[in-house]
């Protein structure tokens, strides 16, 4: 079977300054050169100390950005479009996060998220998608309905080799920055769904190849164990990836 490289994603949010992002570049600098072959390390800073944060760090860490705009540039003030991200030299954009998707002011729905996916893969990124269910809907036994619901959305727009370019990010929400992680059971199982959905909506290969990491509260301490499921393939990491610990959560390949 296909082995899956590991990915590890740090989400620094609307976090950091100028002080803390060289802090914080330099702190991960300092740790062991990543292998390009076991693993994958991407972080997303607030887009406006991106190129920063690339100038400051070693170049086996992949920079992203955190959202784009849905299309082609334009008359869109304040957006950043895919194109953008892409020509300074970013090969990641997360999209879809729980914050995009339920914060009231932002309110991106299933579509939304979709087209901003299609646009950003046409551009030639790579795009970190995040799905994941409330605490409400695991409590009604829907998990495994919306983070279907989710994907559908996003497989009605790409293309079946487009796939490739797709890491997913299974994020409950009620795990983000809440400190209470997903047990390795309820982990695995919304991963092993959510792989058999992609056997099922877009093949063999794209079940075997594609990336599934876990978010919610992952730190230095919980990460080996879930780091061992089979169907986990790495982390999308908050809170801890402001810190230099957020190198013991990419050794957890190991
Ligand atoms: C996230 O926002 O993607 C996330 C997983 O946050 P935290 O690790 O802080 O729960």
């Amino acid at each position: 079977s296909m082995k899956r490289k590991f990915f590890v994603g740090g989400n620094w949010k609307c976090n950091g300054s100028m002080h803390s992002i060289k802090e914080l570049c330099e702190a991960l600098n300092a740790g062991e050169r990543l292998e390009s072959s076991a693993v994958e390390v991407m972080v997303a800073p607030p887009a406006l100390y991106a190129s920063y944060a690339r100038s400051l760090l070693r170049d086996d860490f992949a920079v992203g950005l955190q959202n784009c705009w849905i299309g082609k540039p334009g008359a869109f003030t304040g957006e950043i479009a895919a194109d953008m991200i892409r020509d300074a030299g970013f090969p990641y954009v997360i999209l879809g996060h729980s914050e995009r998707r339920h914060i009231p002011e932002l309110r991106e729905n299933d579509q939304t998220v979709a087209r901003k996916t299609r646009y950003a893969i046409e551009q030639g990124l790579a795009v970190v998608l995040c799905i994941g269910e409330l605490l409400e809907e695991r409590q009604a036994g829907k998990t495994r309905e919306v983070n279907e619901r989710q994907l559908n959305a996003v497989k009605e727009v790409l293309s079946d080799e487009d796939w490739r370019r797709v890491v997913i990010a299974y994020e409950p929400v009620w795990a983000i920055g809440t400190g209470q992680v997903a047990t390795v059971e309820q982990a695995e199982q919304a991963h092993a769904e959510i792989r058999s959905w992609l056997e099922k909506q877009v093949g063999s290969t794209a079940a075997a190849e594609t990336r599934i990491l876990y978010g919610g509260s992952v730190t230095a301490d919980n990460c080996d164990e879930l780091a061992k499921q089979p169907d986990v393939d790495g982390f999308l990491v908050g809170g801890a990836s402001l810190k230099p610990a957020f190198l013991d959560i990419v050794r957890s390949h190991k």
